[in-house]
């Protein structure tokens, strides 16, 4: 609302964002989800006023007038103009709030969840939620443009779990039998291209009862898809389409696409990670050679040697690499073995270099050269020291990196356990030229598997799918899984099942990035802690002994 509304007469309608007393007029900001309003009201004329509140919700009837040339504020979306008041209604009055709700609010974040409500009239926490629902609009636009249709799919299933806890929901009627939540609509949307929808879409909620940690939810939101009659490409395709509509929507950027693909083993080996950050180089690089005449004890034996040019890390000091040393040999490695060049070269591994090695590694003046061997836990130690360099050193350039990381292997062997599992999730075919390792080295089996990263982070998850039940099994038999708790689906792929694939992206990730946040409470709504504890709901909470007597539960106290 601006300077066309000047001289009528109008009802506004929000929360009291903020209150002056200035000679002699209560000069009021008045906040609603899309602006804030300078509202102006004379004492004399309107009594009561003295009595509003913070937060309280009201509504002014007044004229809009233009500001006095000194008072415009160039910040605000009206500020050109205030509204001379009349009358005023308070419509919800509002207690003393918890907290300040401002922009830059101090209030720790725990005060702030247990009050989510007022948390969200924030107007940086407003903004981010109506982002997401822009995002959400934009991503539907494309898809149904695409001849995607919105299917939903159970929430109450079976326990099957994909590769998380599941969240068990006990039958009253079925005394003994549980429900599960889904931890995605995985093996509904295969049963809908069984059934011929050939491209199907949900904006689905996932739960999984997964150990806490900073970044996850028990409940997160996917645009799960699937289509049939696709391969890889296609698939990827799609999801490349999604995100340029989304960027040209939300943010007015064009996204250069096809986004550059990586073999999985290659982003472990340069990048010691398979989320590489591509927004700054240094890569790992294999110094194994370079060093092999050196006879330097540490290095001896070792199957990996690796290490990190980094530019500007002269500037570290002896006690962050003398820390970091400790911390590789925590983690198995011999160490950290380190050179700085300066005038000459100096550090743990000074005199092992020398002009033509630095030429080699290209060392310049004020660089850091950063070694750790041992086996192949040197490529996420460094994966991690990369990070972390990088962001001491402010190497990250503005914008968006996206990256397509492919070809994972199907499996990996549990720690704890010792058993295969499976790396991402079972319902992937294996590349047809490793079917052969099946039976003798599942570790060597590639998958048809495809993630999409961006800045480091995850953003979706897909595969091209078994659509076979003799393959299915036999999948399901390396990794000790009992096929009878997937029975529809095996039994479906006995009916005519179409070659299909599909992906997830991850809405809370991609709706915290495309909006510069850093976590992804700030893009939902009513977000759980990191300890999945709902602060405002008081969950999770006992219930009455009467309704487990009704599910049949007894606790074991
Ligand atoms: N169901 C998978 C997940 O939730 C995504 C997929 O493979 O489409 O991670």
């Amino acid at each position: 609302m601006q300077k066309d509304k000047v001289g009528q007469e109008i009802e506004a309608f929000g929360w009291v964002d903020r209150i002056r007393n200035l000679g002699g007029l209560v000069f009021v900001d008045l906040r609603d989800r899309t602006a804030t309003l300078q509202i102006i009201i004379d004492p004399k004329a309107i009594p009561g006023v003295n009595e509003l509140g913070l937060q309280d919700c009201i509504q002014a009837f007044g004229k809009v007038r233009e500001r006095p040339d000194a008072q415009r504020n160039p910040k605000m979306a009206t500020g050109e103009i205030e509204l001379e008041v009349n009358k005023i209604e308070v419509l919800g009055k509002s207690k003393v709030p918890p907290f300040v709700v401002e922009s830059d609010v101090k209030a720790n974040e725990d005060l702030r969840l247990r009050y989510r409500y007022l948390d969200l009239r924030r107007e940086p926490v407003q903004h981010a939620i109506m982002f997401r629902h822009q995002v959400i609009t934009a991503i539907r636009e494309y898809l149904n443009k695409n001849d995607f249709i919105e299917i939903e799919t159970p929430i109450l299933t079976r326990s099957m779990p994909e590769g998380a806890r599941d969240y068990l929901v006990p039958s009253r009627l079925y005394k003994g039998k549980f429900y599960a939540l889904a931890q995605s609509p995985q093996m509904y949307k295969q049963l809908l291209m069984v059934a011929g929808f050939e491209r199907y879409y949900q904006i689905a909620r996932c739960m999984r009862d997964e150990d806490p940690r900073h970044d996850r939810q028990p409940e997160h939101t996917q645009i799960d898809m699937e289509m049939s009659f696709v391969n890889e490409d296609d698939v990827m395709t799609m999801a490349e389409g999604i995100f340029a509509h989304v960027f040209k929507k939300t943010l007015g950027q064009e996204l250069n696409t096809p986004f550059p693909m990586m073999f999985y083993k290659d982003a472990i080996e340069k990048y010691g990670t398979d989320k590489p950050d591509l927004r700054f180089g240094m890569e790992i690089i294999d110094v194994k050679a370079v060093f092999k005449d050196k006879n330097f004890p540490p290095f001896e034996d070792k199957t990996e040697i690796r290490g990190l040019v980094v530019k500007g890390g002269g500037a570290f000091s002896r006690k962050t690499l003398d820390s970091l040393n400790d911390r590789a040999k925590e983690s198995g490695m011999s160490g950290i073995f380190w050179a700085k060049r300066e005038e000459k070269f100096s550090g743990s591994i000074g005199k092992l270099l020398d002009g033509g090695i630095a030429g080699q590694l290209q060392i310049e003046k004020g660089d850091l050269l950063v070694i750790t061997a041992g086996d192949k836990k040197v490529f996420p130690f460094l994966g991690n020291l990369r990070n972390e360099f990088a962001s001491e050193l402010g190497l990250y350039e503005k914008g968006f990196e996206f990256l397509w990381v492919c070809d994972f292997p199907i499996f990996e062997v549990d720690e704890k356990t010792g058993a295969f599992t499976a790396s991402h999730h079972i319902f992937t075919q294996p590349k047809p030229e490793d079917i052969k390792y099946l039976d003798t080295d599942p570790l060597k089996v590639r998958g048809r598997l495809y993630d999409l990263v961006c800045n480091g982070n995850e953003l979706a998850s897909g595969s091209i799918r078994n659509h076979n039940r003799q393959m299915q099994e036999k999948l399901f038999g390396i990794v000790n899984m009992d096929p009878k708790k997937y029975t529809m689906l095996l039994d479906a792929l006995e009916y005519g099942a179409p070659p299909h694939g599909g992906i997830a992206p991850g809405i809370d990730r991609i709706v915290m990035i495309l909006a510069g946040l850093k976590s992804i409470r700030e893009v939902i709504a009513f977000p759980k802690t990191t300890t999945a504890q709902g602060l405002m709901e008081g969950i999770p909470d006992q219930v009455t002994p009467q309704q487990l007597k009704d599910l049949h539960i007894k606790l074991d106290e």
